[in-house]
């Protein structure tokens, strides 16, 4: 199975990673977003990684020119997934979204796209039969910097075909990835299975008062020699998809420290533009290089 046409959906903090990861790898893709709002802020994030990519891998001005080349954004569903061999999915977290685009792109897409979703929280056998062809359907999991951070979780379920699993996993490496593929449905993955119980662990000391964010930091970056507290793993995540999840997790649970996190993000963070190291700001400001400024 040669897959060299990959469409990614949604070119929000993830999906731009992976769509100019891949054109920086030589596969032609296209990136999806909803409309042309959203295209001009993906552009944005295209613009933005240039200078990661040339700061971080050293990547020359004729790579970033060729990775250009092979990148087309649209706002046209159709368009975007008619020639597509792989679909990388990275709209919202939100599980009645994810079922209605799979929805549509099953019924737009060719008979041979394998479909891909980069969903955190949710399993693929909770929105694979919108696709219309769960055999095709997996979940393909990246983390965030995919660039450097470029491990990638490669996760079936128990009706894709093993072929589409191999497929998809050669696929990875070809756009710079290395693989891991697990052997079975994991809720959260490998990764979080780890981090999520971390970062609710930290939500719930500074939700209750028990110290300031920058200093639950500190304890973990000191006393465990990471070189990351949770409160900056957030801000690399995105604080938009920390707050859907938090609030997912308030709603289903009740928990109040929970909601009171939530709103801690709401009205302190997100309300005031500041979504995390993509806009320079969050718990922590970041230098034009996105480096950290620790005080
Ligand atoms: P984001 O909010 O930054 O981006 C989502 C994008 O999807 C936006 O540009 C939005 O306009 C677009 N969108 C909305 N509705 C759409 C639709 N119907 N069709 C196509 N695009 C649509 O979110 P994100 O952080 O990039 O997360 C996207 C997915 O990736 C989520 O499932 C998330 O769980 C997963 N993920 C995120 C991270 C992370 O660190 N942020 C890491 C791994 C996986």
């Amino acid at each position: 199975m040669s897959l060299n046409n990959l469409t990614v959906l949604g070119a929000g903090v993830l999906g731009s990673q992976i769509a100019f990861q891949a054109a920086f790898h030589g596969v032609k893709v296209v990136s999806y977003d909803i409309n042309e709002q959203a295209l001009a802020n993906a552009k944005k994030r295209y613009d933005a990684l240039v200078g990661d990519y040339k700061k971080d891998l050293s990547a020359s001005d004729e790579q970033i020119a060729q990775a250009f080349d092979n990148l087309t954004l649209s706002s046209d569903l159709s368009e975007a997934v008619k020639n597509a061999d792989i679909i990388i999915e990275a709209v919202p977290e939100n599980l009645e979204l994810k079922k209605q685009v799979w929805a549509d792109v099953g019924q737009l897409a060719p008979a041979h796209t394998i479909f891909t979703t980069n969903t955190s929280t949710l399993l693929p056998s909770a929105f694979n039969e919108a696709s219309g062809d769960k055999s095709r359907f997996l979940a393909l999991h990246f983390a965030n910097r995919i660039w450097v951070q470029n491990i990638v979780e490669v996760m079936g379920t128990a009706d894709t075909d093993p072929e589409v699993v191999k497929a998809t996993e050669q696929f990875a490496r070809q756009m710079g990835m290395e693989p891991i593929v697990l052997h079975k449905e994991q809720a959260g993955y490998i990764i979080n299975s780890l981090l999520v119980p971390f970062l609710h662990a930290a939500s719930h000391l500074l939700a209750n008062d028990v110290a300031s964010a920058k200093d639950i930091d500190k304890v973990w970056r000191m006393a465990s020699g990471s070189p990351k507290g949770p409160f900056e793993a957030m801000d690399t995540v995105g604080l938009r998809t920390v707050h859907t999840i938090h609030s997912a997790k308030a709603e289903a649970t009740g928990d109040p420290l929970t909601a009171h996190f939530v709103e801690i993000l709401k009205s302190e963070y997100l309300d005031k533009g500041k979504t995390g190291r993509e806009s320079r700001s969050g718990f922590y400001e970041y230098d034009d290089n996105g480096k950290v400024i620790l005080d």
